[in-house]
């Protein structure tokens, strides 16, 4: 992308609105605008990221060997009325009513819709385990909605729903998305920790929560910090290997780690002082194992082999996707901007023309535009006829993690400049090389 042809409103001051880091720099980079509060459009660099994430989440997800579906954002209230959630949600559903006075709603999450899917489809237990997930708008009408797209109205999350014969098959289904979750979180370059953690309305007995730390945050977390040792990598997995899931499971859930609704002083006390922590943390991410909660209100049981009808055993599992961008920004960012990891960012590099209409300068940046791309990566080429301190600024603050340095100076002695958006260090080599070196950052197999 020719940055001269891009839309990336960039903001030289610092938006009074925005309070927190990922806030302010989301608005500076020109990446959202709000519409109304917690509302926001997502403005190319924005969704452009969105997209990215939205994109990790679909493949693990997938690996998992869980199905993508997609539900409505708007739904009946009928279904909600059959599990009693209509009423018990309270003022943080949206409610609308439609030309023929029907109660609707604007889906906060999609438990009653997916089990209304399942009981009318699925009667067999020759159809588990089953795994359904979509990546949708969920609307949360929050009494103060802050700090951007971190506690919106409207925001983008995964959910996805285990539907399981027994105990023992929704326990393995809730394993699984607790490894799935750690591999997630880990491609975009973020330290989630898995945390035992309340229930609240969703309902139900097991349940953990995945929190970035963050001084930001809005959660008191307390945690043993050898949990931030450990790292799931590229372990082989196998999701359906139901006793590597678990030992994945004991491993991240053995260390202390919990939110404050779970805190426990004695437990605590007991981890040696150097590794006893606490600190605030940005949720993530939350897995449940409800049992039959729903499947009994709503009538979702199925026909056993012995021929007995049983209700099923469900979980419900969220990443919070918009709200991702910005934990991610929490977690990695400087007084200049954003700092993206190379598994999330918008563009793979950006190419600053220090001279723009030189010829040589202009060549020389074309080339190595053409050639980012001929990698199958995407440059996002600074073509503008701007000062370069200008381009820097710019640079510096949308985060691309890689910068390319074309100036006639450099070109005399055949090299460009290559910096890391991370450490701030430079080094001059041949244009090849700089191609070399980003082939092998974004894939390190060739
Ligand atoms: P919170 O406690 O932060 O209000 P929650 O526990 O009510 O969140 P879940 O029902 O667990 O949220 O939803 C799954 C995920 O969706 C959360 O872990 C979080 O990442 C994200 N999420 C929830 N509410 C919001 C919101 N208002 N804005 C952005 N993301 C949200
Ligand atoms: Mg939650």
């Amino acid at each position: 992308m020719r940055l001269s042809r891009y839309f990336l409103p960039v903001l030289k001051e610092n938006p009074a609105e925005a309070q927190i880091a990922s806030h302010r720099l989301m608005l500076r980079a020109g990446m959202i605008k709000q519409s109304s509060a917690g509302i926001y459009s997502w403005l190319p660099m924005g969704f452009k990221i969105l997209r990215k994430l939205e994109n990790i989440v679909h493949e693990e997800q997938v690996r998992a060997g869980h199905i993508p579906m997609l539900m409505p954002t708007l739904q009946s209230a009928d279904l909600w009325r059959e599990s009693g959630r209509y009423e018990a949600y309270g003022q943080e559903m949206l409610r609308i009513k439609d030309r023929q006075d029907r109660d609707m709603l604007y889906g906060p999450t999609n438990e009653e819709l997916i089990t209304d899917i399942f009981r009318n489809h699925v009667g067999s237990y020759k159809d588990l385990p089953l795994t359904l997930y979509h990546i949708q708008w969920k609307f949360r009408d929050e009494i103060r909605p802050r700090f951007g797209v971190m506690r919106g109205r409207e925001f983008f999350m995964k959910d996805g729903y285990n539907f399981d014969i027994d105990r023992c098959s929704a326990m393995h289904a809730y394993n699984r998305h607790l490894v799935s979750y750690l591999r997630t979180y880990e491609r975009m370059g973020l330290k989630a920790i898995p945390m035992r953690a309340d229930s609240g309305p969703i309902g139900g007995e097991d349940t953990h929560e995945f929190l970035v730390l963050a001084d930001t945050g809005e959660s008191e977390v307390f945690y043993d910090s050898a949990i931030l040792d450990l790292k799931i990598g590229d372990r082989a997995l196998d999701y359906d290997n139901q006793d590597q899931c678990a030992a994945i499971f004991k491993e991240w859930t053995t260390p202390y780690a919990r939110t404050d609704e779970t805190h426990e002083h004695e437990v605590f006390a007991q981890i040696p002082d150097e590794r006893r922590k606490s600190s605030r943390g940005i949720e993530v991410g939350q897995i449940f194992y409800f049992g039959t909660k729903y499947s009994e209100s709503m009538g979702a049981d199925v026909v056993k082999d012995t021929g007995e009808r049983v209700p099923v055993h469900m979980g419900s599992h969220g990443i919070g996707v918009s709200r991702l961008i910005g934990a991610i920004i929490e977690a990695s960012h400087d007084d200049n901007g954003i700092i993206w990891p190379e598994g999330v960012t918008p563009f793979h590099c950006g190419i600053v023309n220090l001279k723009q209409g030189d010829p040589e300068t202009d060549a020389a940046c074309e080339a190595l535009y053409l050639g980012v791309m001929a990698l199958g990566l995407e440059p996002l080429y600074d073509d503008r006829s701007e000062r370069a301190g200008g381009k820097f600024a710019t640079m510096d603050l949308i985060g691309l993690p890689w910068r390319i340095t074309v100036g006639p100076r450099g070109l005399k002695n055949g090299v460009i400049e290559l910096t890391s958006r991370r450490t701030g260090d430079s080094e001059e080599m041949p244009v090849e090389n700089a191609l070399a070196r980003i082939a092998q950052i974004y894939n390190p197999c060739t």
